[in-house]
């Protein structure tokens, strides 16, 4: 199974990842963790990805494209991979078509979880107190689901008109999203 998970920042990706990921005995590849553990390491690629994750932007495409790219070819990910946050950019898009197409693959499915704004900037500000990231204050928030809009929405219409788009109610406690993601995933063949 290769398949993305998408949404605007606080949809709970990250969480319905792990679960998802788990149950397909896949690796579940989220950029933003792997930027978060570069910055905490200290690396050159933390040093860089930190400017823009502290101001809500997105981290250039090339520094992107090659971590994930990178990423996908350790022997974990041969089996399938869930993509937790990238791709956000068409540059993405493309460059991610290339990486599976090389292995001779296809993707699978793309879920995007739908999940009303209001309620989205609440659960940031609840995560920030709880997970004190530098990239929850109100204004990045803000920006980040401005980003999201302007350059990673588009994409759903893409994967639409490829017929991999999977909508999922993103609303309502973890189990139940969960469930839903499951059951919307049960009709999807897998290469
Ligand atoms: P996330 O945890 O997925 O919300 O990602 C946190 C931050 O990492 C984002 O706000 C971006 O600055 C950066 N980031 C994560 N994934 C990407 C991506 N695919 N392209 C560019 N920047 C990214």
């Amino acid at each position: 199974m290769r398949m993305i998970l998408m949404g605007p920042p606080g949809a709970g990706k990250g969480t319905q990842a792990k679960y998802v990921a788990a149950k397909f005995g896949i690796p579940a590849i989220s950029t933003g963790d792997i930027f978060r553990e570069n910055v905490s390491q200290g690396t050159e690629l933390g040093v860089e990805a930190k400017r823009y994750m502290d101001a809500g932007e997105y981290v250039p495409d090339e520094v992107t494209n090659h971590m994930v790219r990178n990423r996908i070819d350790e022997d974990d990910a041969a089996p399938g991979f869930l993509l937790d946050g990238y791709p956000r950019t068409l540059a993405q898009v493309e460059e991610l078509d290339g990486m599976i197409s090389f292995t001779g693959h296809k993707l699978d499915a793309v879920v995007v979880l739908t999940v009303n704004q209001d309620e989205l900037v609440e659960r940031l500000l609840q995560r920030a107190k709880v997970e004190g990231r530098a990239d929850d204050t109100e204004d990045v928030i803000r920006r980040r689901q401005e980003v999201y809009a302007e350059q990673t929405e588009p994409l759903i219409e893409v994967y639409r008109d490829r017929g991999l788009l999977v909508e999922v109610d993103g609303l309502g406690e973890i189990e139940e999203v969960t469930e839903r993601i499951f059951s919307a995933l049960s009709s999807v063949e897998q290469s």
